[in-house]
C-alpha cells in the first residue's frame, strides 16, 4: 500500500463502501453457536431488499441456554468477583474498541438499518462510545447509605446487581440502544441476555466479538438474535430473568411487562411510543425553529421514538413557517446511505414503508392538506419522500399514532394555554419541545408539558448523561444519567446489633 500519494483536494467526498457480511452465528456463554434448532433467517438491505446475511434464529430453547449461562456467569465466574473499578476499566475498553473500528461498524449499521453513513458516524457512533464511557465512570461510584435508625444498631445499604438481566431493543439505533442497556446494566455488574430487533442484529453481533476481545469473562453478555414473539417471548417470560428492558412499541411493551408479571414478576423497565408535540411561537427565532422542527422529524427517516410528529405553530407565524419548511423538506436529499451527500435513506423495512405510506393515505383521506412528498421514490428498497401536512386537525389519525416515518403534520394554535392542553392530549409522554424567547412561556410550557424530556428552543439533545424515559405510556423508568442506575440496582438494608 502506498502511503505517498497526493493530499485529497478538499472538495473531494469520502467514498463508502458497503461491507459484505458472512452469515452470522448466536453468542451464548463465550461461544458462537447455532440456533438449536438450527433454523436461520436473513436480514435485508432496506437499499435494496435484498438478503444482506443469514443469522441464527433463536428461539425458546436457545434463551433458555443464553439465561443458564447468564447465571453462572453472575454466580460463579469471574464477574462477581471483579473490583467494581475493574467492570469500569473494561467498559472504558470496549469504547476504545468500538471507536477503533468506528467506521467498520459505521458501515454496518447503515446497512442493516438504512440510515445515511454520515449520520452513522456523526450521531450512532459518537453517542454509543460516550455512553460506554459514561458508565465506565459509575462503575466504582454505585453505593449505599449509612443511616441513623433507631436504636442500638447498624444499618447500611449496599448496591447490589439486580442479577440476570433480559434487554430487548429496537431497529432504529441499533448500537445506540444496545449502549443504553449494556453499558449501566454492566457497570453495576449484572449479567446481559440480548435479544436485538430482527431486522438489525448486525451490529449487536459484531460489538458481543469486540466485548469478548477487550476480554469481558465469558456468560456476561450473551446476543441471542431472534423474532419478537419467539425469542423476545422467551426472554420476558423466562422465570430466571431478573429484570427485563424493553424499548419497542408501547403494544408489545404491554405485552412484555405481563409477561413478567406472570412468569416471576421480574423488574421491568419499558421505553416506548411518543407523538411528541414540537410548539412554535411566533416570537421564536423562526430560522431556528424551522431547523429544529426539520431536523426533529425527519432525522433517521422520520424513525425517532421522539420524533417531534406533532408541531404546532402559531397563527401569526404559521404561513412563514410552513413556507421555510416547506422548502427545506423539497430540498431533502433522499438516496444511497452510502452516498456522502445523502441525508435520508429508505425506510428499515417493507413492513414500515406499508405502514408509513397508510397513515399518508390516512391524512389525505381525512381532510390534511399534503404540500409535499406523499410517495415512494424509485422503485427498489423502502424509500418515502419527504412529507408534510398541514391543516392537521387533532382528532386526525396522523396526529395522534405514531406514523415513524418521514411525514410531518403541522397544526395551527392561538395562544400559550391552548396549545398547552392540545399538546398534553396524548397517551404518550415521552418528548416535547418548546420555542421561544420569552423565559415566561418557556417556564409555563417546559412546567406543564407531561413528558419525560422537554427541549428549549432545541430538538433532539441527547446525552449519556441526561435521563430519558416516558410519562404515561410512553414507558416506565429512566434510562441514561445516574437514573439509570436505579434500573440495575437492587437495594439491600443490612441491620446489624451493636
Ligand atoms: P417495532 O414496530 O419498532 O419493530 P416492536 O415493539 O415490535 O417495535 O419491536 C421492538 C423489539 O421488540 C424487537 O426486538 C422485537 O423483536 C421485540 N418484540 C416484538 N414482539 C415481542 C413480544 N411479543 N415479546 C417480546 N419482544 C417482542
Amino acid at each position: 500500500m502506498s502511503t505517498a500519494t497526493a493530499p485529497a483536494p478538499a472538495s473531494a467526498k469520502p467514498k463508502y463502501t458497503k461491507p459484505k457480511v458472512a452469515d452470522q452465528k448466536m453468542f451464548i456463554g463465550g461461544q458462537w453457536v447455532e440456533s438449536v434448532s438450527g433454523k436461520t433467517f436473513e436480514t435485508l438491505d432496506p437499499t435494496t431488499g435484498e438478503v444482506i446475511c443469514r443469522v441464527a434464529e433463536g428461539d425458546c430453547a436457545d434463551i433458555d441456554r443464553a439465561v443458564k449461562a447468564a447465571r453462572q456467569a453472575f454466580e460463579s465466574g469471574p464477574w462477581p468477583k471483579m473490583n467494581a473499578s475493574e467492570r469500569g476499566l473494561l467498559l472504558h475498553k470496549l469504547a476504545d474498541a468500538i471507536e477503533k473500528h468506528k467506521e467498520e461498524l459505521a458501515a454496518l449499521e447503515s446497512l442493516d438499518n438504512g440510515k445515511p453513513i454520515t449520520d452513522s458516524l456523526t450521531a450512532d457512533l459518537p453517542l454509543t462510545i460516550a455512553c460506554y464511557r459514561y458508565y465506565a465512570g459509575w462503575a466504582d461510584k454505585n453505593f449505599g447509605q449509612t443511616i441513623p435508625i433507631n436504636g442500638p444498631y447498624f444499618c447500611y445499604t449496599r448496591h447490589e446487581p439486580v442479577g440476570v438481566v433480559g434487554q430487548i431493543i429496537p431497529w432504529n439505533f441499533p448500537l445506540l440502544m444496545q449502549a443504553w442497556k449494556w453499558a449501566p446494566a454492566l457497570a453495576c455488574g449484572n449479567t446481559i441476555v440480548l435479544k436485538p430487533a430482527e431486522q438489525t442484529p448486525l451490529t449487536a453481533l459484531r460489538v458481543a466479538q469486540l466485548a469478548q476481545d477487550v476480554g469481558f469473562p465469558d456468560g456476561v453478555i450473551n446476543v441471542v438474535p431472534g423474532f419478537g414473539p419467539t425469542a423476545g417471548a422467551a426472554l420476558a417470560s423466562h422465570r430466571d430473568v431478573d429484570k427485563i428492558a424493553f424499548t419497542g412499541e408501547t403494544t408489545t411493551g404491554q405485552i412484555v411487562m405481563t409477561a413478567a408479571a406472570q412468569s416471576n414478576l421480574k423488574r421491568v423497565s419499558l421505553e416506548l411510543g411518543g407523538k411528541s408535540p414540537n410548539i412554535v411561537f411566533a416570537d421564536a427565532d423562526l430560522d431556528a425553529a424551522v431547523e429544529g422542527a426539520y431536523f426533529g422529524l425527519f432525522f433517521n427517516q422520520g424513525q425517532c421514538c421522539v420524533a417531534g410528529s406533532r408541531l404546532f405553530v402559531q397563527e401569526s407565524a404559521y404561513d412563514e413557517f410552513v413556507e421555510k419548511i416547506v422548502a427545506k423538506a423539497k430540498s431533502r436529499k433522499v438516496g444511497d446511505p452510502f452516498l456522502p451527500d445523502t441525508e435520508q435513506g429508505p425506510q428499515v423495512s417493507q413492513e414500515q414503508f406499508d405502514r408509513v405510506m397508510s397513515y399518508i393515505e390516512a391524512g389525505q383521506k381525512e381532510g390534511a392538506k399534503l404540500l409535499v412528498g406523499g410517495r415512494r421514490v424509485g422503485d427498489q428498497g423502502y424509500f418515502i419522500q419527504p412529507t408534510v401536512f398541514t391543516d392537521v386537525q387533532d382528532d386526525m389519525k396522523i396526529a395522534q399514532e405514531e406514523i415513524f416515518g418521514p411525514v410531518m403534520s403541522i397544526l395551527k394554535f392561538k395562544d400559550p394555554e391552548e396549545v398547552l392542553a392540545r399538546g398534553n392530549r396524548t397517551t404518550y409522554g415521552l418528548a416535547a419541545a418548546v420555542w421561544t424567547k420569552d423565559i415566561q412561556k418557556a417556564l409555563r410550557l417546559s412546567n406543564g408539558l407531561r413528558a419525560g424530556t422537554v427541549w428549549v428552543n432545541c430538538y433532539d439533545v441527547f446525552d449519556a448523561g441526561a435521563p430519558f424515559g416516558g410519562f404515561k405510556m410512553s414507558g416506565i423508568g429512566r434510562e441514561l444519567g445516574q437514573y439509570a442506575l436505579q434500573l440495575y440496582t437492587e437495594v439491600k438494608t443490612v441491620i446489624m446489633a451493636m
